[in-house]
């Protein structure tokens, strides 16, 4: 068997251009927002902390452990309340409160109170739906709703590690469990409904509607002078329904505008979003950074292999021609 030099640096250089080719095959752009993408515009300035969200979430996504019903029943009164600190398997959407000093002014960073909600952001470009391995979770191209597929689920909870606000929650307690997070209610909107949280938020602090339309009365509410009135939209952008409320100095950002490449649950404050622990995240998405590595990965592994192949078949060749001399 013999491999000569010129021979040797032709695979090699077949092997390098099959790989350079492998990876511009995998690579993908970062993912748009679906035009008729669909969200939740949270107004921490107009939430008043009722949890009337919280209730309903529970109610129209049947899921149990609203009100402790035992007690309630041994101490003969109603209203006791059995409500984890976040979410949980049976919390899809949880409201926390931020407190400092004296807590006593609503919406201030010092001596003040807020309050934010908490649920799954429906990311335009998910790591949770990147980690799944068998697309349990799938973003709908229509709405951009996050959705989960039970039947598809392995249960290897990748997607609980990949998410980056520790969202999706598992079903620890059950012999056969399933991951647990916010769908925006999506089998309320193909009836023609709304979000649970948003239909009976008395203030309008959820607010549901079109992605594009939210973030420019988003913008609007910004730009708004503090102090003055302003008629806020309740429930959806589309319900015609407005409540009047005095404008917050509200924090010059949108949060979820650019957060991991986006997320369609933006959120509106007057105290620092790190203060209501929502965290400081890099504006491209962490799913497109590690598919880059899986991507960088798999070219070192196909190299070799093409190298391998090609130094194979050259060898046979060799073999061949060695046999016919
Ligand atoms: S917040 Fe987490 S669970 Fe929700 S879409 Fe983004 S990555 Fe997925
Ligand atoms: S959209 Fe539906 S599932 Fe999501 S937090 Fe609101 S009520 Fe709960
Ligand atoms: S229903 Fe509205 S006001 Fe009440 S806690 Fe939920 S978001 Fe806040």
């Amino acid at each position: 068997m013999n491999i000569d030099r010129k021979q040797f640096f032709k695979v090699l250089a077949a092997g390098t251009v099959a790989t350079s080719g492998v990876s511009t095959l995998f690579a993908r752009e970062r993912k748009l927002l679906p035009k008729n993408a669909v969200g939740i515009l949270y107004d921490a300035t107009l939430c008043i902390g009722c949890k009337s969200c919280e209730v309903e979430c529970k109610k129209v996504n049947g899921m149990s452990g609203v009100f402790d019903t035992k007690l309630e029943q041994s101490h003969n009164v109603s209203g006791i309340w059995d409500g984890g600190n976040d979410l949980d398997s049976k919390t899809l959407n949880k409201i926390k409160m931020y407190r400092n000093g004296t807590s006593s002014t609503k919406d201030k960073e010092t001596n003040g109170y807020a309050f934010i909600k908490r649920a799954c952001m429906h990311c335009i470009d998910p790591n949770c739906v990147s980690a799944c391995p068998v697309t349990a979770l799938t973003k709908d191209p229509i709405t951009g709703i996050v959705q989960y597929d039970k039947g598809a689920c392995i249960g290897c909870r990748y997607c609980q590690v990949a998410c980056p606000f520790n969202i999706p929650k598992f079903e620890f307690d059950k012999a056969l469990p399933e991951i647990v997070k916010c769908e925006m209610c999506k089998h309320q909107l193909d009836k023609g409904g709304i979000p649970g949280c948003c239909d009976v938020c008395p203030t309008g602090a959820s607010l549901f509607g079109p992605v594009e339309k939210l973030m420019k009365e988003a913008r609007r509410r910004i730009k708004a002078q503090p102090g003055t009135k302003y008629r806020y939209p309740v429930s959806s952008l589309e319900s015609g329904e407005t409540q009047t409320h005095t404008v917050q100095k509200y924090i010059s950002y949108i949060y979820g505008e650019k957060e991991t490449g986006g997320t369609q649950y933006l959120i509106l404050s007057a105290v620092p979003y790190e203060k209501l622990g929502l965290l400081k995240l890099p504006e491209k998405s962490a799913a497109s950074t590690s598919e880059k590595i899986q991507h960088t990965a798999y070219k070192g592994m196909i190299a070799p292999v093409v190298l391998l192949g090609g130094l194979l078949y050259a060898a046979h060749r060799s073999t061949k021609q060695d046999s016919t001399e």
